[in-house]
């Protein structure tokens, strides 16, 4: 039986695993990301020692990003412009793939995680729809006509600018790039910032969830408006609110405000905005799913 390696790679975390599908997993392991050389070093040392004993197919990456996901670009499989400290330009998947030898398929994080939604999730049979993470920052990814949404670069879903009502919320936002763009004003961080307390100690009926979900409405509104997804699904550590997501449905009917009428968003919005259905584990299936495909 085949077998594939995943990789999670996040800016504070790794996620390096081997498996034959999305619930067949042989072992799993997890580190700090730290620099690029040690970081790299750990996930080939892993795969290595699986490869001793059974060959690996292929090899999926799931990246933070800015990345360059174009297979004709010189650049392809490069994290590239990150503000993550040394991380600036590392050739992650071809590193990866000259030390195992192996296929590589790479993508972002979050197009990553919208990959094995879509194939074992909550977006099967769908060919066009989003996966949103909101945790550390807030990043899309998803698939429009079966495809990845690419590009020129790719899609950066969490820095949309959104309207800020300075007199209703004066926090400024903790984007570095943008202040209050959308990550600016309802990452986990800025829940923090803002409130002074971590998100997830803010009580359910804290007027912090309200703001938030209006501010995520806003964002799946533009998107809505902009991609016609079939689905969107929401994910990431914010997320684990479990009053938000119902706040964030009834904001988005709000928003559009009977224009669009279809069933999705009319009647059946509970299984329009979802939770992810493979949990926290979108991403590594998903970067599965990308190593079954680079290796054909
Ligand atoms: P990352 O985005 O770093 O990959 P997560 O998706 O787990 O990781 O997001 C982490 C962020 O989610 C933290 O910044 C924290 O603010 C927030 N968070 C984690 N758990 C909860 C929770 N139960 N409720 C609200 N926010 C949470
Ligand atoms: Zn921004």
């Amino acid at each position: 039986m085949k077998q594939w390696g995943a990789i999670e790679a996040g800016g504070t975390k790794f996620v390096c695993a081997v498996g034959r599908g999305p619930e067949d997993w042989r072992e799993e392991i997890r580190f700090p990301t730290t620099t690029p050389a040690e970081t790299l070093a750990q996930t080939v040392a892993f795969f290595r020692r699986h490869q001793a004993q059974a060959p690996l197919a292929g090899v999926g990456i799931g990246s933070f990003g800015p990345v360059d996901p174009d297979p004709a670009s010189p650049g392809w499989g490069r994290i590239t412009t990150t503000p993550k400290q040394g991380w600036t330009q590392t050739d992650i998947a071809g590193e990866v793939g000259r030390a195992l030898n192996v296929p590589v398929g790479f993508d972002t994080d979050v197009n990553a995680a919208a990959l094995g939604e879509g194939r074992w999730g909550a977006a099967q049979g769908l060919s066009s729809f989003i996966y949103l993470t909101v945790g550390t920052g807030i990043g899309g990814g998803g698939m429009t006509d079966g495809r990845l949404l690419h590009g020129m670069l790719h899609p950066e879903m969490g820095h949309v600018r959104v309207p800020h009502d300075w007199q209703a919320d004066p926090y400024a936002g903790c984007c570095p790039y943008h202040g209050d763009c959308l990550e600016g004003l309802a990452s986990g961080p800025a829940l923090q910032a803002r409130w002074g307390d971590r998100a997830a100690d803010l009580p359910p009926d804290h007027p912090a969830w309200q703001l938030e979900a209006r501010y995520l409405a806003l964002g799946l509104v533009a998107y809505i408006c902009t991609l016609s997804p079939q689905r969107i699904v929401m994910g990431g550590g914010v997320m684990a609110q479990p009053q938000l997501l119902p706040l964030v449905r009834q904001q988005v009917q709000e928003l559009l405000h009977g224009y669009l009428q279809t069933p999705q968003i009319t009647t059946q919005i509970d299984r329009y905005i979802v939770a992810p259905g493979l949990g926290p584990r979108s991403g590594i299936a998903g970067a599965l799913a990308l190593a079954m495909d680079a290796a054909g």
